[in-house]
C-alpha cells in the first residue's frame, strides 16, 4: 500500500467522523444572525396606529376599540423609541381620524422610512384564537427584513408571557401581498410590517390589553423590538442593545422563509394513542401526534364526548414557533367525568388556523370512583376541565425522552469515534507491514 492509499483511507474515513459529528449535531435553526438591511443615519421610523375616524375603528369585540388602542400604544412607542440615539420616529396619525393605507405608505416614503410599522389588535370570528403575530411581505426584496424584525417583536411579546402565532406571510389572488399597508408599502420602497399584538376577544389575551397600562407595556415593548433590531442606544436610558443587531434569525436573501409561508393545507395527521386507563380514578393518559410538514403545531384541543364538544384551544407543548423546532408528540393525563364512559378525540391546529381531527379512543367500560373515595375538589375539576395537574406529565415524558435520545447519541458518537480510531491504526499497521515485506524485497534484489 503507497501513501496515496494511506492518505485517501484517512481522508475516507475523515469524512466518515465527519458525518457522524454532524449526526450527533442538533439540528439547530441559527438565531445568531446579523441584520441584514442596510441603514443610514438617522435611523427613521413611521409608526402606523391602525385604523382610525368614525367609520374605520377596527375590531370592537368585548368591548375593545382597537383604533384607540392602536394610538395609545404607537404614542407610547414612538416616545419610547425617541429616547435613543440615532434615530428619527414619525406617526401617521396622532388623532383619531382615517387614512387611506397608499397615504400611509406615502407618509413613511416621504420621510424616506426604514421601516413602516403598523400597530393593531386583533379578534377572529370563531373567538377561538389567541397570541401575538406579524405579517411581512413576500416580495423577496422585504421579505428576510419583516422576518427578522418580525422575529424580534415576538421575542418582546413572549417575554411578556403571550403565545406566539409566527411570523406569516399571505398571498393575494393577484399575486402580491394580500394585505394593502405591506402591498402600498413596499411599491414605494418602504419595508413595513403589520404587528397583532393580541387577540381582544379570548381570555387568554385580553388580560393583555385590557387596561391603560397593559396598552402602554405594548408600546413600550415595541420600542424595545425596534431598538434590539436596529442595535440602537441610549445615552439617556444607560441601554446598548448593539449586539442585539446579531442576534437575529439566519435568512437568505432574495428567498422566502419556509416557515413564514402561508400554509393552505391542514396538518397531515394526528392521531391518538391510549396508554394508560385508571377507571377507579377518572384518569386517562394518551399519547398525541399530530404532523405539518409546512408549518408548525401551534394549538390542540380535545374532546371527551366523541367530537360533539371540544376544550378551547391549548398551546401545542414544547414548540418554538421562532426556530421551527416542536415535537410531534406528546403525553397527556385526561380527567375524565366520573360515571361516564368517553370518547376521546383530538384536534391539532397549525398556524393558519387549519386543524385535522384524530381517531377516536372508545372505551367499554364507565370511569367511576369508589363512592366513598369522591372529593368535591375533583368534581370541581372535572366540572370545569381544569388542565392544571395535567401540565406536568408531558414534562417529565420529555425530559425522559431527552435523556435516552442524548445517551443515544453519545453512543453513536463514541462508537463512531472508536470506529475510525480502529480504522486508523488498522490502516496505519496494514501499511507497515506491507513497507517492511517491500523492504525485505529490496533487501533480497540487493
Ligand atoms: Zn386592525
Amino acid at each position: 500500500m503507497n501513501n496515496k492509499h494511506i492518505l485517501s483511507r484517512i481522508v475516507l474515513a475523515f469524512s466518515l467522523l465527519s458525518f457522524l459529528f454532524l449526526l450527533v449535531l442538533p439540528s439547530v435553526t441559527s438565531n445568531a444572525a446579523p441584520r441584514l438591511q442596510k441603514t443610514g443615519n438617522p435611523i427613521i421610523i413611521v409608526i402606523d396606529p391602525g385604523h382610525g375616524g368614525e367609520e374605520n375603528t377596527g375590531t370592537t369585540e368585548c368591548g375593545f376599540v382597537e383604533k384607540d388602542m392602536n394610538l395609545l400604544t404607537a404614542k407610547v412607542m414612538a416616545e419610547e423609541l425617541s429616547k435613543y440615539d440615532g434615530v428619527k420616529v414619525y406617526l401617521t396619525r396622532d388623532g383619531d381620524y382615517d387614512l387611506t393605507l397608499k397615504k400611509r405608505a406615502q407618509i413613511a416614503s416621504e420621510y424616506h422610512a426604514d421601516f413602516l410599522i403598523s400597530l393593531h389588535y386583533n379578534a377572529s370570528e370563531s373567538h377561538l384564537l389567541y397570541g401575538s403575530e406579524t405579517w411581512v411581505s413576500l416580495n423577496p426584496d422585504y421579505h428576510n427584513q419583516g422576518y427578522q424584525l418580525g422575529t424580534a417583536f415576538l421575542r418582546e411579546f413572549r417575554e411578556m408571557g403571550l403565545t406566539l402565532r409566527g411570523i406569516k406571510t399571505r398571498r393575494h389572488s393577484k399575486g402580491s401581498d394580500y394585505y394593502g399597508i405591506l402591498r402600498e408599502s413596499v411599491a414605494l420602497g418602504v419595508p413595513a410590517i403589520i404587528v397583532e399584538h393580541c387577540h381582544v376577544d379570548h381570555a387568554r389575551d385580553n388580560v393583555f390589553c385590557d387596561s391603560e397600562e397593559e396598552l402602554i407595556a405594548f408600546g413600550e415593548a415595541d420600542a424595545r423590538a425596534v431598538a434590539k433590531y436596529f442595535g440602537l442606544k441610549s445615552a439617556s436610558l444607560g441601554i446598548d442593545y448593539s449586539e442585539e443587531a446579531n442576534r437575529l434569525p439566519e435568512v437568505t436573501v432574495g428567498a422566502l422563509v419556509p416557515r413564514a409561508a402561508q400554509d393552505l393545507t391542514n396538518p397531515e395527521y394526528c392521531h391518538v394513542a391510549l396508554l394508560d386507563a385508571k377507571y377507579e380514578e377518572d384518569l386517562v393518559t394518551v399519547q398525541v401526534s399530530a404532523k405539518d410538514s409546512d408549518s408548525n403545531l401551534l394549538y390542540y384541543a380535545y374532546s371527551l364526548d366523541g367530537g360533539v364538544t371540544y376544550t378551547e384551544t391549548i398551546p401545542w407543548p414544547e414548540g418554538d414557533i421562532l426556530t421551527g423546532e416542536f415535537s410531534g408528540t406528546f403525553t397527556l393525563e385526561l380527567t375524565i367525568p366520573d360515571g361516564t364512559t368517553p370518547q376521546i378525540c383530538f384536534r391539532a391546529v397549525n398556524p393558519y388556523d387549519l386543524d385535522t381531527a384524530s381517531n377516536m379512543l372508545v372505551f367499554d367500560k364507565v370511569f367511576q370512583k369508589p363512592v366513598q373515595e369522591e372529593s368535591q375538589e375533583q368534581e370541581y375539576e372535572d366540572a370545569t376541565g381544569k388542565l392544571a395537574p395535567e401540565a406536568e406529565s408531558p414534562d417529565k415524558d420529555s425530559e425522559l425522552y431527552d435523556t435516552i435520545y442524548l445517551i443515544l447519541k453519545l453512543g453513536i458518537a463514541i462508537a463512531g469515534t472508536l470506529f475510525v480510531v480502529f480504522l486508523i491504526a488498522f490502516l496505519a499497521k496494514a501499511a507497515k507491514t506491507k513497507k517492511e515485506s517491500q523492504g525485505e524485497g529490496n533487501t533480497k534484489q540487493k
